[in-house]
């Protein structure tokens, strides 16, 4: 079970009501991510990049197909198991980074160990080290939101991430509110945190430039996954 693929989509389909018809999101996507692998998808706005991600983060159920994490198909699971599975396997980065506008950095992670019913001694040791692996400097960690720069930000977001120990990493179009070095200094460090932490990471993007650091280059096109041309 523990060195089972952390995450595999087989023929995935999922759709979304529109108007009197469906709308097809995903159209028979299957994918397979080893751990320590980078995957990045990048396609259009629109082509079903995000669908994907909240299918695998078992956050949507798909209409047919099936999503395993660590072995484990979610598919019989009820709400409760798959909340914790998530909790346990899945780290989530979204495009904003939805952090809590009065916490410092330390206590955006923090603030997980408390859902998670942890130490919080040993949370605070956990949280300083993440924090500083993913290069924010003592001072940075003490400070609030709007006191950290946009990049500053999806570090401490890939940090509180990554802070339950995931296999799975599921990272949605992270440098899009950063300027180009921003977002390449954050593309690198998903690089170097898929290595470190051995997750199973899969990065959406519509910025094909940004692709240069994943072991391998997908492209949705209107819900369908295909390998990229090189
Ligand atoms: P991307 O992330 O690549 O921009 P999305 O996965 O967000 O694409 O969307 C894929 C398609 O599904 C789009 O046509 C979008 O309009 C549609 N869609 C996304 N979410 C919903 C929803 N909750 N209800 C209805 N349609 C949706
Ligand atoms: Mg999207």
């Amino acid at each position: 079970m523990t060195d089972a693929t952390p995450l595999v989509l087989e023929s995935v389909k999922l759709t979304y009501p529109d108007g009197g018809h469906r709308l097809t999101a995903l159209d028979e996507v299957s994918l397979t991510v080893a751990a320590g692998e980078l995957v990045a998808v990048a396609g259009p706005s629109g082509s079903g990049k995000s669908s994907l991600l909240a299918v695998a983060a078992t956050l949507l159920r798909p209409d047919s197909g099936r999503v395993v994490v660590g072995g484990r198909d979610t598919g019989p699971l009820g709400e409760r198991e798959r909340t914790r599975l998530r909790r346990e396997r899945i780290g989530i980065v979204f495009q904003q980074a939805n952090l809590l506008a009065s916490l410092t950095a330390v206590e955006q992670l923090l603030a997980v160990e408390h859902l998670r019913g942890g130490s919080v001694r040993e949370g605070r040791r956990r949280a300083e080290e993440l924090l500083e692996s993913v290069g924010l400097g003592a001072a940075q960690r003490r400070r609030r939101p709007h006191e950290l720069s946009g990049g500053e930000r999806q570090r401490v977001n890939i940090a509180r991430a990554l802070y339950g120990g995931p296999s799975v990493l599921l990272v949605d179009e992270p440098t899009s509110a950063l300027d180009r070095e921003r977002g390449e200094r954050v593309m690198e460090l998903l690089g170097s945190v898929t290595r470190r932490h051995g997750t199973a990471t899969v990065l959406v993007t519509h910025d094909r430039e940004l692709l240069g650091r994943a072991d391998r280059v997908l492209t949705m096109t209107d819900g369908r996954l295909a390998r990229s041309a090189a």
